[in-house]
């Protein structure tokens, strides 16, 4: 069986097909990049935007009109809260939420191994099932786990989320909060370095790392992301490591410390969805647990002790009740704090999210104008924190190359490209931005 993968949204989702195609490699089946060549497609979906969602649609629809023998299964969170609308597009053979690989596989008609009593390739390791015990690939894991390419790894600490913002679907989509033990994850931590420079730690809450196994769901011993970060830097000191999104006050003393202190273990850079910068927008959007105010103290607090900080952050233009008062204090938040790059989403109704409840709906073009005003603002602080960088040295990680050049990604998140033939041939070296 030829299977050719397409994935949707966020890293976690890229992490979740990784597992899903070391299972069918593993089952015997090829996986191509041309999907004209394929019998079966496995999407993995989105649920964050409309867009993402479209695209997913017009994707399946494009896959069938190639091909007609091919057959496509749908994974993920988009899939998890399919109202029939993606299980009635062309050739869709299965829609799964989720990502435990023995059901895809079984979806894509290729059962578990016959002489595995206990299946290779299921259920995912973040399944809200059985307890956390050892990972159903051991005893080598995830040789190959999780990549952003081939000097980047990804390791999925967590999943789901016990918060219910009013615009997210995700804890719908992936369940609670799901931790990982330490154990697991230093041991695929330590296959990812053999062929990896930097290990991003992705999830979808990564911040509550460890919260559920505190309540006792795991080994009942107390952990959190710093403790987890120290196991993993002394496990595996040769890599850096990289938090993915994290909110901005879950940013404990031990992670803050790891990030002053210990720079070429801890890459120098946060992504703190920041969503608004109102405080009665962040009410309304389910957000309780911090303000425009805390967000911006931990972060100065950090700006003011990092010689060079890549500061990202999301944010919804125009979510329903949004004023333009309460627009202007977004804007004024942003242009007061150090943010080396934005990703700006206009709010789009979400299936399933409470927010499409609320009252007072900002009208399109409107969230169209907040939207480009973010975007701009958050292009101009992008281009001003590279020009403070321009001729400092760096430590970069190849992160991709083509058309003579390799693509470094610094600590801080700043690519940098190097003709072919100024590169060392190292996956980590010290580079000059220009
Ligand atoms: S914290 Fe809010 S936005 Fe983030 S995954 Fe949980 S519910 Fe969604």
């Amino acid at each position: 069986m030829n299977v050719y993968f397409h994935t949707f949204g966020c890293r976690a989702n890229q992490y979740d097909t990784a597992l899903v195609r070391q299972a069918f490699e593993h089952a015997g089946a090829a996986v191509v990049e041309d999907p004209a060549a394929a019998d079966v497609a496995v999407i993995n979906s989105c649920t964050v935007t409309h867009e993402s969602e479209a695209k997913l649609g017009r994707l399946v629809r494009r896959l069938a009109r190639r091909s007609g023998r091919l057959e496509t299964v749908v994974m993920g969170c988009a899939a998890a809260l399919d109202d029939g609308r993606i299980a009635g597009l062309p050739s869709v053979r299965a829609v799964l939420g989720g990502a435990d690989p023995a059901q895809v596989l079984r979806a894509a008609g290729l059962g578990p191994h016959p002489l595995s009593p206990s299946p290779a390739y299921g259920p995912h390791p973040l399944s809200p099932s059985p307890a956390y015990g050892p990972h159903p690939l051991s005893p080598s894991p995830f040789g190959r786990g999780g990549t952003t390419g081939r000097f980047r790894g990804l390791l999925k600490i967590q999943d789901g989320c016990d918060e219910h913002c009013t615009f997210c679907a995700a804890t719908l989509a992936r369940g609670a909060n799901r931790s990982r033990s330490i154990a697991e994850l230093v041991e695929e931590a330590r296959a990812l370095a053999e062929q990896h420079a930097e290990i991003v730690l992705t999830g979808v809450h990564i911040g509550t790392y460890g919260q559920d196994r505190e309540r006792g769901a795991g080994s009942g011993t107390l952990r959190s992301l710093g403790e987890l970060l120290e196991a993993l830097i002394e496990a595996v000191p040769e890599v850096r490591f990289r938090l993915s999104s994290i909110e901005a006050t879950e940013v404990d003393d031990t992670i803050a410390r790891l990030l002053i202190e210990a720079p070429r273990h801890l890459a120098a850079h946060l992504h703190a969805p920041l969503q608004s910068g109102s405080d009665r927008i962040l009410k309304r959007m389910g957000r309780h647990w911090y303000t425009a105010g805390s967000y911006r103290a931990r972060l100065e607090w950090l700006a003011d002790r990092l010689p060079v900080f890549g500061l990202g952050a999301d944010i919804i233009a125009g979510f329903p009740g949004e004023t333009d008062a309460d627009h202007r204090a977004t804007l004024a938040l942003v242009d007061a704090l150090p943010f080396t790059y934005l990703h700006v989403f206009p709010y789009s109704e979400r299936p399933g999210a409470a927010a499409a409840r609320l009252p007072e709906q900002v009208a399109p073009p409107v969230v169209r104008e907040r939207a480009r005003e973010l975007r701009e603002l958050g292009e101009a602080k992008a281009r001003a924190y590279r020009a403070t960088r321009l001729g400092q040295r760096a430590d970069g990680v190849v992160s991709g190359r083509g058309s003579g050049k390799v693509e470094l990604l610094t600590e801080d998140y700043v690519s940098v490209y190097l003709p072919s033939n100024e590169w060392s041939g190292r996956a980590r070296c010290e580079v000059t931005v220009r």
